[in-house]
Formats: structure tokens, sequence, C-alpha cells
């Protein structure tokens, strides 16, 4: 009996240990499993939901491309046909869904899919204010151009696709990508100032892009902070607000360029705030072109008959 007693006591106790042991296992296996980004950010990993890494880091990017995919319905609808601008809203919108898959998993995969849509971002802004100036029914000579811009900026995201992927270049890859982003708020400076002064559309372009600029170095500066000082400013998340407000600044960036579009084809052009659910409280900016009736290809055609 003694025995019997002993050995069912020794059985209980190795199944005890067993459920110990898998419980052990279980919980320190991450559910995405294990991280292997090469960067881990500042905020806890798993503490807040068992499925999310980094919850608010993932939360903060969710309302991104809602209200982007409504600038670009009343952008069509309201201001322009370009599809320029709808690649530009587009690529925010990749870059907003690579990082929720980057925070919540905190996996490489993710990791790509959040930093290598940056570059994609960059070029279509570039594009967007380099072609600000062009007719819209092109000439033979401004199609070549446009072609030459395609195939070039192609060519320099391949390019530093194999920098990242293949070479794992990170720094040559972010240095280049800076390097790209400050010619591109240069060269907008450029174009915005030479527009000055002239039209409404041209104030309006150069005040968001002011307002881009504010809301997007903020963003910024935030991020620094929270890199350099990660212990004592955890609790602030502000790499969530990065989040927040670089898509902010990058949604008033576009709208600056389509402005500055609208001053080149001679549109009359303001700025209207969408409502909340019908709520009186004005939430987003939208950029809207009042001289409806004379679209682009009628201004170029007047254009071309004065
Ligand atoms: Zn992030």
């Amino acid at each position: 009996m003694l025995i019997l007693l002993n050995s069912i006591f020794l059985l209980l106790k190795m199944i005890k240990d067993i459920i110990i042991a898998v419980g052990l296992t279980m919980s320190a296996t991450p559910y995405w499993g294990k991280v292997d980004s090469t960067v881990d950010w500042c905020e806890p990993n798993y503490v807040v939901s068992p499925y999310i890494a980094e919850f608010f880091n993932t939360v903060s990017h969710v309302p991104t491309p809602f209200y982007i995919s409504a600038g670009i319905f009343y952008t069509w609808k309201l201001a322009s046909k370009e599809w320029r601008f709808v690649c530009a809203f587009a690529s925010v919108i990749l870059v907003a869904i690579g990082s929720i898959a980057f925070h919540a998993t905190l996996r490489y995969v993710g990791q790509l899919l959040d930093e290598l849509p940056l570059m994609l971002t960059n070029y279509s802004l570039l594009y967007c204010v380099l072609c600000c100036k062009a007719s819209p029914t092109m000439s033979q000579s401004e199609k070549w151009k446009e072609r030459i811009w395609i195939g070039l900026f192609c060519m320099l995201g391949c390019i530093q696709c194999v920098i990242y992927i293949v070479l794992k270049w990170y720094a040559v890859f972010f240095i280049s990508y800076g390097c790209l982003l400050i010619g591109l708020l240069l060269y907008s400076v450029s174009t915005i100032r030479d527009a000055m002064g002239k039209t409404h559309p041209s104030f309006l372009s150069m005040k968001l892009f002011k307002y881009a600029c504010i809301t997007y170095g903020c963003g910024f500066a935030l991020w620094c902070i929270e890199n350099t000082f990660c212990k004592k400013v955890q609790s602030f998340q502000l790499h969530a607000w990065w989040h927040v407000l670089s898509g902010a600044g990058s949604y008033l960036y576009i709208l600056s360029m389509i402005a500055l579009r609208s001053h080149y084809l001679k549109r009359q052009t303001n700025l209207q705030f969408l409502h909340l659910c019908g709520i009186h409280v004005s939430v987003q900016p939208v950029v809207v072109c009042t001289q409806e009736k004379e679209d682009c290809t009628a201004v170029a055609d007047n254009r071309k008959s004065k």
C-alpha cells in the first residue's frame, strides 16, 4: 500500500513538473516567435497584450490608412485626378501597414515592410514636386522627361533594396534615405518660393508646407528623445507620438504639393475640413479646387490658344 501511494505521489509530482516546464516554455516564447528584427524599440515587449509585441507603437499607426484613404477619395473627387498624388498617399499607407506589422511582431520581415516603403514615399513625393510645373497635356519631350525620372527612381530604388536586403548596409541605406529627404525638402522650399506671392494656392502651399515641417519635425524630435533617454521617458510612449505626427506631417506635405500643382494649373483652391461623423468638429483638412467647370485639360487648351 505504501509503495502504491509513493508511486502515485511520484507520478503526480512528475505531471506537475511537466506542466510547469510547458508553461515556462510557452510564456518564454512570444506569440510571433523570437524577436529577430535588428532593432527593438523602447516600449517593453508583450506587456499589454500577449498577441502584440509593442502595443502602443502598433495601435498608434492604425488610424493612418483610414485618414489617408479619405485624403485619396476627397482629393480625387474635389481637387485633382492625377495619379501621382494617389501614389504618394498610397505609399504613406504602405509605410503605416508595414510599421503595424513590424511593431506588432518585431520580426525581420516586418522590419523590411516598415523601412523599405519609406524610400517609396520619398521617391513619389520627389516626383510630385519635380513634375508640379508639367502641362496636363504633355508634349513629347515632357513625356520623355517623365519616363526618365521614373526610370531613374526605379533604378535608385532597386539599388537601395540591394543595399538593405542583400548587403545589409543599414547605415548606407539610412544615410541615402536621409540625404534624399533633405534634398526633397530643399527642392520643395525653392519650388514653393518660386511660386510664392502670385496666387492664393501658392500661399496655401507654403502654409501647408510649414505645418508639415513643424508636425514632422516635432515627431522626429520625440523619436530622438526616446532613443536617447529611453528609461526616463518610457511611460510617455514617444515613439507612438512619432507615428502620429509623422503620418500627419506626410499628409500635410502631400496637400501642400496638391495646392502647388493648382497654382501652376491656375485653379482656384481652398482648404476645407472634414467633419467627424456629422459632428461639427473639424478633424481633417482637404484641398478643394473650386474652379470645377474648368478642368486641367481646359486650362491647358486655353494656354495653347493664347
Ligand atoms: Zn515605428
